[in-house]
């Protein structure tokens, strides 16, 4: 079974032939291996963009709340 093998796209989930012909394998394109490496990048950012509202020192209204520090 020497025959080229094929796999499916990552991104698209098209067959790509495994072997020298396709360079970007196991994407089948350039545009394939970028979208995937733009979809990990863009979810590693996302990651610290997540607060705003946590700011546990904002209620300062010296109800007792703080007592227990
Ligand atoms: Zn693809």
């Amino acid at each position: 079974m020497a025959e080229a093998r094929s796999v499916a796209c990552p991104t698209c989930g098209k067959a790509v032939e495994w072997g020298p012909q396709s360079p970007y394998r196991p994407f089948c394109s350039e545009r394939c291996k970028l979208i995937d490496l733009g979809a990990w990048a863009s979810e590693k950012f996302r990651v610290p963009v997540a607060e705003e509202n946590d700011e546990p020192e904002s209620a300062e209204t010296g109800d007792g709340g703080q007592a227990a520090r």
